[in-house]
């Protein structure tokens, strides 16, 4: 590309300096030709009626009368005074080119006359016809220059000092250029050398590959976005790594728990009764919850995920929810705070709206100590509605705050243990209030809890409905 680069500015500035040299060559050519011809042209306007006083002064064509015309002829002009009977009067020609020609003999329709100072490529001729107040006294073969080369020693110099000075100035456009070509194709090219390394490292795993962005142009911003994409898959790489152990560690308490009971049962340490059975029953749960977590988030964030709108009573699935946890809440001694508005309906997945509510509200559930609250409200507006979930738990740091949306993300990761939990649940929350057209909110304050807010339409465009 460097050469190419080169190579076609190199002819860039080749091609302008041939046409350039060729233009000038046509503009004074065409330029000299025409004014010959029309200072040719404008003397012979006046002819007829010079040439009839001569013969109206005279009585007859005076030679001399004659001679003094023919003085006045631009170079190059030849004239064939004939009688209307046809018989020749005189040639006319200017004494001063006669006197130039080496060869007095005029040779009429030939191309270059030496006695020039230019050779004539084409010739003009007309006739014109000479009135007295008697009626017609003779007729005038005219013959002069249409097209000519300067021969003139004097304007041939001209035009070569103008090809010297235009080779020299090419000679030096072409230097700057050449130049100038290397450094900006070098400039172009070495960037992206240096982009096109880099990306090969990123494709051979070195995520920690980063450029440098020295200009603002479309090359520094290819830079920047280079950088940008190697800095997200890092913190993919990281959240990868982070979360395949987190998921091991997951998969791995419940079922070293439900293996030891199972090695009591048959080692007769523990008796296989209700009781036991049920601790097996919700380790096996968790392991359920988990998956159907991960496959849920999965398909959302393919865009996979095909929510199944209906008319849902929002209020009626948030109460439900609110039952399904409040046996627990009650059981850690936290207050809970809901009153059942009246029936509303809205369109939505009945199925994703109660994760999103469930996950919400287990959340608050989990990160608050007893004695605590939690408490869910439900705000109908025009068009939307509006459901805020507050704990008084342990809250969220300032700088978790932009990250726990992230899938697997867990503020500080030992906390989180304990409570269980693979970061998957906010993220969950968020597809699901995207695919509803809502939009979700989170304020908090450690050590004094936190509050999450869901705005949802009532009513889904029916166009994204079959999305
Ligand atoms: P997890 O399965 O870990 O709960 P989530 O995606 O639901 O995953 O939450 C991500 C992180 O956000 C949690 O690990 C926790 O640190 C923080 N978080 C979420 N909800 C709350 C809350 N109500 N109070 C305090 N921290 C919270």
């Amino acid at each position: 590309m460097h050469k190419r680069l080169f190579f076609s500015s190199l002819a860039i500035i080749l091609i302008t300096l041939l046409l350039s040299i060729l233009s000038v060559n046509l503009v004074f050519q065409k330029q000299f030709s025409d004014y010959l011809a029309r200072s040719t042209e404008e003397t012979l306007e006046q002819l007829p009626e010079r040439l009839s006083s001569s013969f109206l002064s005279h009585g007859c064509w005076d030679k001399d009368s004659l001679y003094d015309i023919a003085h006045s002829l631009p170079l190059g002009t030849h004239i064939l005074l004939k009688k209307p009977t046809g018989e020749t009067i005189m040639t006319l020609i200017n004494p001063m080119e006669t006197m130039m020609k080496s060869d007095s003999e005029i040779n009429m329709g030939m191309g270059i006359d030496m006695g020039l100072n230019y050779a004539v490529e084409e010739w003009k001729s007309r006739t014109l016809a000479i009135y007295g107040p008697q009626g017609l006294l003779a007729f005038a073969d005219v013959r002069y220059p249409a097209r000519a080369k300067v021969l003139n020693p004097a304007d041939q110099s001209f035009v070569s000092a103008i090809y010297q000075s235009l080779l020299l100035a090419g000679l030096l456009a072409l230097l700057i250029g050449s130049l100038l070509s290397y450094w900006t194709s070098r400039r172009l090219t070495t960037p992206l050398q240096t982009l096109t390394h880099a990306v090969q490292r990123v494709g051979e795993g070195h995520l920690d590959e980063q450029v440098s962005v020295t200009t603002r142009d479309e090359v520094g911003q290819l830079a920047t976005a280079f950088n940008r994409m190697a800095d997200n898959l890092k913190k993919q790489e990281h959240l990868r790594k982070q979360f395949t152990a987190d998921i091991a560690h997951e998969l791995r308490t419940p079922l070293t728990s439900i293996r030891s009971y199972i090695e009591a049962f048959q080692d007769g340490v523990l008796p296989a009764d209700n009781e036991n059975l049920t601790i097996i029953n919700e380790e096996i749960e968790r392991l359920v919850e988990l998956s159907s977590d991960l496959k849920d988030l999965n398909v959302a964030e393919m865009g996979a995920l095909q929510p199944n709108f209906t008319h849902v009573d929002i209020s009626e699935l948030i109460d439900k929810t609110v039952n399904k946890l409040s046996p627990l809440i009650q059981e850690k001694g936290l207050a809970l705070q809901w009153h059942k508005p009246d029936s509303l309906l809205i369109d939505g997945d009945e199925y994703l709206l109660t994760r999103l509510f469930y996950n919400l509200l287990h959340n608050a559930f989990k990160f608050t100590e007893s004695p605590g609250t939690i408490s869910i409200q439900m705000e109908t507006q025009p068009t939307d509605i509006l459901v805020s979930v507050r704990d008084s738990g342990v809250g969220i740091p300032e700088k978790d705050l932009p990250l726990i949306f992230e899938r697997f993300y867990r503020a500080e990761k030992s906390r989180s243990r304990e409570t269980g939990g693979t970061g998957i649940g906010l993220a969950l929350v968020k597809q699901i209030t995207l695919l509803h057209q809502g939009t979700l909110e989170v304020k908090s304050a450690q050590g004094e809890g936190s509050q999450f807010t869901v705005l949802l339409p009532l009513s889904i465009k029916e166009q994204f409905k079959n999305q």
